[in-house]
């Protein structure tokens, strides 16, 4: 349930309703919108009468959300939710590029792909240092010394980082190095894992499920959104379909989807939603004009002999072209936000 009060409700109108839920056993979020304050209550809410609320000085309405998620719906917070990740924006309307190989696997590597990854323009690099591996025996990342040396690289050049954390275990480690912590694929539903990293306070890149449906996506947001400290970047990754010919069916329509329903940003994967390197630049394209607040992309400075995703990686002729092409297309978004707004 959701209490919407008037714009011209008062603190003190606000504290009573407050305390009233807090009574009924029930917790609270308090959202401070750009014109009214929207009070979302959180716990079992089916024996509270919604009509009660409605009695209160400053309500203007209750809502009952059937929805399992709540925080993260677009009822709950109508305005976009711009993530700021320490001074860079997304959801702001820009498309911020997250660029960097799939692994590090070096100081020297990652230092030359973020070279790269910033003269075509993205602001946070991107590299794992725990890598989820279909194989045991596959390299499994570099840990620390791996988030040592992308800090490094990324301060070096001012940019931000993300990076993914597998295990409750490495948050307080990934945290203390990461701006923006990446929760991978395959642990969409890692619910403990949700809960733990929403604690942090940090970004959330929050990737969809191998298998994952948008409801179960959303409700896994729901989980970072109700510890009420983390924002949440939904990241479209690709799901898993009977075609063989690419690693994943990227689901463009996620994108529309998602900003319908909920009000965080999303951006799109699709080295990981293609697998395959030369369909990246068509597919981070089709993003931007599917209206995405930005991309995550693999680039290496030489994808052949990548230790990880080299097939899905641009190197930096093919990244550089890319983001030639995406900026002509992030100028045309512009205009037809115009005509949208
Ligand atoms: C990755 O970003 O390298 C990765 C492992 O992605 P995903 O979790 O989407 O498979
Ligand atoms: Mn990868």
């Amino acid at each position: 349930m959701i209490i919407i009060m008037k714009n011209n409700a008062t603190k003190e109108q606000v504290a009573h309703v407050v305390k009233k839920i807090k009574e009924a056993g029930l917790d609270v979020n308090v959202d401070q919108g750009s014109e009214h304050v929207v009070i979302g209550v959180k716990g079992d809410t089916r024996k509270i009468a919604t009509d009660g609320f409605n009695a209160y000085e400053g309500v203007e309405r209750s809502v009952k959300i059937s929805k399992s998620y709540k925080l993260t719906s677009r009822e709950f917070h109508p305005q976009d939710t711009v993530v700021d990740v320490d001074g860079v924006k997304i959801g702001d309307g820009s498309f911020v590029t997250m660029a960097g190989p799939c692994s590090i696997e070096g100081l020297a590597q990652i230092r030359e792909t973020a070279r790269m990854a910033k003269v075509g323009g993205a602001q946070i690099l991107r590299g794992g240092a725990f890598k989820p591996r279909t194989s045991p025996y596959a390299f499994q990342g570099l840990e620390e010394e791996g988030l040592k040396y992308i800090r490094q690289a990324a301060d070096e050049l001012d940019m931000k980082v993300i990076t993914e954390v597998m295990d409750e275990s490495h948050i307080e480690m990934v945290a203390a190095y990461s701006d923006i912590l990446q929760i991978g694929a395959r642990n969409m539903q890692n619910y403990k894992l949700l809960q733990a990293v929403g604690k942090t306070g940090k970004p959330i890149g929050l990737k969809r499920g191998i298998s994952g449906t948008i409801d179960e996506w959303l409700n896994a947001a729901e989980y970072i959104a109700v510890q009420d400290k983390s924002p949440v970047i939904f990241i479209e990754r690709g799901i898993r379909t009977y075609e063989p010919m690419t690693r994943n069916t990227f689901d463009l329509s996620a994108v529309p989807l998602i900003k319908k329903l909920s009000h965080f940003p999303i951006i799109v994967d699709p080295s990981h939603g293609t697998g395959v390197w030369d369909l990246v630049a068509p597919m981070a394209r089709a993003g931007v004009a599917a209206g995405a607040d930005g991309m995550i992309v693999e680039i290496h400075p030489d994808p052949a002999n990548a230790w990880s995703d080299g097939q899905q990686s641009l190197n930096e002729k093919t990244y550089l072209k890319m983001m030639q092409e995406v900026d002509i297309l992030v100028d045309a978004m512009k205009k037809i936000k115009q005509i949208e707004a």
